[in-house]
């Protein structure tokens, strides 16, 4: 079989690696960083002293590419979290605590009681939510869900700002609609929360690694892609920071980069341009807490912080579409992310030591412009696909999705 070139070494380049290698392809990946993982990854920090992640990651049952995948690479019994679809709320305004508790089952009768669900919502403010399923594509979350009750900023907002990382007055509605309806819309079995229990690389980066090593796929870190050639519709040439990489006319070639990434080799191709960031606190606490009842998630509403991650002595805290936040000095960020921290779980004023992670480019801003800009898998390029979250998945920019693009890439390839 002719060889499969693939550029960029995050979740979506790695995905098609794995698929494309098992297949029996052989396969060359280049990364322009010293690592793998892109987006999703764990580094050791020395402030901490430990292993973390660059920022939290959750992932839900329903997610059937990413458990392909990880399913695929030996790493399924890698990702820990609760037997049911329980996700546990504070709302620091009110000191209001609930747990949203879906029944595992497709008909959603945890809707009809009032202890599975956030105080002061009804059953026809949930049924409400269907209207996305209409979101045409202009439309955004706040034209089509109501932003002043309970439903939306006990339920909706702190998931749809999650899941979209785009203040919700401008991201796309479409997008989230498909999410709930492959998560939510399937039923508790579909919808509990997971985490990589010993951190993100372990997950979802060293097996692929292996995955690739093992069936002799090339690997080269530290090479960045600068230039092609193309003619007459065929990429023949890929010219990296010290290698130029000839491309037989029967060998194809996967771009699994970011917007810019990708705008940089070949201007000619509209993609989206704005981005947001994330912002994650990391925390390391001299002593467990017992605050969280022995779970490893918290959402927060009414203050800074939006979710609150434990795995082991590390709290983890999540702020979405944080651009202003990430202004601030690390010193600050701590202090306030903290301030909620310890009102929510009732812990000590002051901040142990702590680690600011801000992605500012985490990921595209996903309003309906965006959207129109999302190319698809095959180019006009014969040889030539393209992945990466941001990609045309139908779906937010996530684990989900950049797995589901790289799959789509391999799929192509295969059925050319
Ligand atoms: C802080 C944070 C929190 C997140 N939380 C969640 C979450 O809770 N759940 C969820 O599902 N998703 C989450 N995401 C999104 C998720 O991380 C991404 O959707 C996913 O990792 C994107 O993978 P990708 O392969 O498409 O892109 P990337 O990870 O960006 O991979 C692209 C790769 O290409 C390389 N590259 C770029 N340019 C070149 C070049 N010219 N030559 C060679 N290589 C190049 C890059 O170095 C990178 O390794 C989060 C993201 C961030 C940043």
């Amino acid at each position: 079989m002719n060889r499969v070139h693939i550029v960029g070494a995050g979740l979506a380049g790695l995905a098609a690696g794995v698929r494309l290698t098992v297949a029996g392809y052989p396969v060359t990946l280049y990364e322009s960083n010293g690592h793998a993982g892109g987006r999703c990854r764990s580094f050791h920090d020395s402030v901490l002293d430990c292993m973390i992640d660059n920022g939290n990651h959750l992932l839900l049952s329903g997610n059937c590419s990413a458990r392909t995948f990880l399913r695929e690479i030996g790493a399924e019994d890698t990702m820990s979290g609760p037997s049911e679809a329980d996700f546990p709320f504070i709302d620091l305004k009110t000191g209001d605590r609930w747990s949203v508790r879906l029944n595992s089952g497709a008909f959603p009768w945890w809707l009809l009681s009032r202890e599975r669900r956030p105080p002061d919502t009804s059953i026809l403010d949930f049924l409400s939510m269907l209207r996305l399923a209409w979101a045409g594509p202009d439309a955004t979350v706040t034209d089509i869900l109501k932003y002043d009750d309970a439903v939306f900023t006990r339920f909706a907002e702190p998931l749809a700002i999650a899941a979209l990382n785009t203040p919700l007055n401008t991201a796309a509605a479409r997008p989230l609609w498909n999410v709930l309806r492959e998560t939510f819309g399937r039923g508790g079995a579909a919808c509990r929360p997971l985490i990589a229990r010993d951190g993100l690389s372990r997950s979802f980066v060293d097996p692929a690694l292996g995955v690739l090593r093992r069936f002799g796929a090339g690997i080269w870190f530290n090479q960045r892609l600068r230039d092609l050639d193309i003619s007459n519709s065929v990429v023949r040439n890929l010219r990296f920071g010290n290698m130029s990489i000839e491309v037989a006319p029967t060998e194809k070639v996967v771009f699994a980069l970011p917007p810019i990434g990708l705008n940089a080799v070949m201007p000619e191709i509209s993609v989206p341009t704005g981005s947001h960031a994330i912002v994650n606190a990391h925390f390391k606490l001299p002593t467990p807490i017992s605050g969280m009842q022995g779970k490893s998630l918290l959402g927060v509403v009414g203050g800074i912080a939006e979710w609150v991650f434990i795995r082991g002595s590390i709290l983890s805290v999540t702020v979405s579409a944080a651009d202003e936040l990430a202004k601030k000095s690390a010193a600050e960020i701590g202090v306030l992310i903290w301030s909620d921290v310890a009102r929510a779980l009732d812990l000590p004023k002051n901040p142990p030591q702590f680690r600011i992670v801000k992605e500012r480019r985490a990921t595209f801003a996903q309003t309906p412009s965006a959207m129109r800009c999302r190319p698809g898998t095959k180019t006009q390029n014969k040889n030539l696909f393209s992945a990466g979250d941001w990609t045309d998945t139908g779906l937010p920019a996530t684990i989900e999705s950049a797995i589901r693009s790289g799959h789509n890439a391999a799929a192509a390839i295969i059925a050319s």
